[in-house]
């Protein structure tokens, strides 16, 4: 071989490394590669072989196209076969008898119509590990095959590794994803069924448990008041369940019309006063004189702020202090829930609008709750084009805050400009 031959050589194996990082699609990028090994090798063709877990046997998976009916997805076996032989030792191997060879696996030849007259092959390294084989069969003129053609073959390899690799891990990362979606699926009907399969015997009891209170006097009324409040408390868990699902499936609809903030701050606030009393809390609004209108929908609205609220009181400790605040900014009205209380640690902060994440796991929860309240009022606020985030010192306390558009239609507009 000339030098003048090296050197092209080279620059072809130059050109196809660069090629690695340019191709955005692995399996274009290999059959490439299979091309410049026949190309370099002086073969008749070129192939790879990778090993599949599942049969335990190497399998076609890189041919070429004029093969590709004949042999692609052909597994070959890792006992009798010169590419097994080169996977299992996970060295190179170079044959110039073929025929001759006991160790010659027929199936490819009897599967093209080829005879094999002579092969090298080199085994797919990652880091270490055999992932497969590359081989070249037939070199012209029935020349043999030599150490520089395992040199290129190697080279060549250390890149289909690369790629295979990352093929790999693509599927792999994609059938988890889809593990996951059908997971979240499965989680979805089920909370889809459970709040309505729950809903109608909770509004029996509820129903009764009432009617009987309004009937029994005496010793028994504060039995019926538990069983009242038990049950009025379950009725919430199931409707933020509801609420989710309603989102999720695209049920839930704003039913927008122009509303006071103000009027949803102070309704909210009033009806929580006599549980921040009986915690040993102040709950005060604050907020400017004016009606503070947005376009939206109030009962989503109440929800969002309802959550903030309950969280700010429970972990909040007794002497502390919640405000709600409200105030216009541009475009936006700014509503926010501060507290002096627990805080949350910044590790947690990220995950704390997540479906069902809580900081306390469940098994030292000293507060009750689902995990739903934060994602439920995030959900609320989005539907109306806006933002919710939270701001907070372990230890300190807590600031949630969201923004309504005051007008839905210019929302995203202004949050071009404000976001
Ligand atoms: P839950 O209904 O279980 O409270 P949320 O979605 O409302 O669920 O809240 C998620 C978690 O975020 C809570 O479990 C709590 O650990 C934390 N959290 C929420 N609000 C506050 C707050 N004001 N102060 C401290 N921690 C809070």
């Amino acid at each position: 071989m000339t030098d003048t031959d090296r050197l092209t050589r080279m620059e072809r194996l130059l050109e196809l490394t660069r090629n690695l990082s340019a191709t955005l699609d692995e399996q274009t990028f290999l059959q490439s590669l299979i091309d410049v090994a026949g190309e370099l090798t002086g073969s008749e063709a070129a192939s790879i072989l990778q090993y599949e877990d599942a049969s335990g046997q190497l399998l076609y998976v890189v041919v070429p196209w004029f093969q590709r009916e004949a042999l692609l997805d052909q597994r070959v076996p890792i006992t009798d076969s010169l590419a097994g032989q080169t996977f299992t030792k996970g060295a190179p191997l170079i044959v110039n008898d073929v025929q001759a060879d006991r160790r010659h696996w027929k199936g490819a030849d009897q599967a093209t119509g080829l005879v094999t007259r002579s092969l090298v092959a080199v085994p797919l390294l990652f880091k270490g590990q055999p992932l497969g084989v590359l081989e070249a069969i037939n070199k012209n003129g029935n020349a043999h095959y030599t150490e520089e053609d395992i040199t290129i073959l190697e080279t060549l390899a250390a890149q289909a590794a690369l790629a295979i690799q990352n093929q790999t891990l693509q599927r792999r990362v994609q059938s988890t994803y889809e593990e996951l979606a059908q997971l979240d699926r499965m989680k979805t009907d089920f909370i889809a069924i459970a709040s309505h399969e729950l809903r109608t015997p909770l509004g029996l009891i509820l129903g009764h448990a009432t009617f009987l209170r309004e009937t029994i006097a005496g010793d028994h009324r504060e039995q019926i008041d538990i069983i009242v409040r038990n049950a009025e408390r379950l009725k919430e868990i199931i409707e933020s369940l509801a609420n989710m699902d309603n989102v999720q499936s695209g049920v839930a609809r704003l039913r927008s019309r122009a509303v006071s903030v103000r009027r949803i701050i102070e309704e909210v606030a009033g009806s929580f006063q006599s549980e921040a009393r009986g915690k040993g809390l102040t709950l005060t609004i604050n907020a400017p004189d004016e009606d503070l209108v947005v376009e939206g929908d109030a009962g989503k609205i109440s929800i969002a702020l309802s959550n903030l609220t309950k969280n700010a009181l429970a972990f909040t400790d007794r002497g502390g202090h919640v405000f709600v605040t409200a105030e216009r900014v541009p475009g936006y009205v700014k509503v926010s829930v501060i507290d002096d209380g627990i805080g949350i640690p910044a590790s947690d902060l990220p995950r704390i609008f997540d479906r069902f994440y809580q900081v306390e796991t469940h098994l030292t929860r000293r507060h009750g709750g689902m995990g739903l309240g934060l994602s439920v009022a995030r959900v609320m606020v989005e539907m109306h084009g806006g933002r919710i985030w939270a701001e907070s010192v372990e230890g300190r306390g807590s600031n949630f805050s969201f923004l309504l558009p005051v007008d839905p239609a210019q929302a995203d507009a202004a949050s071009r400009v404000f976001f």
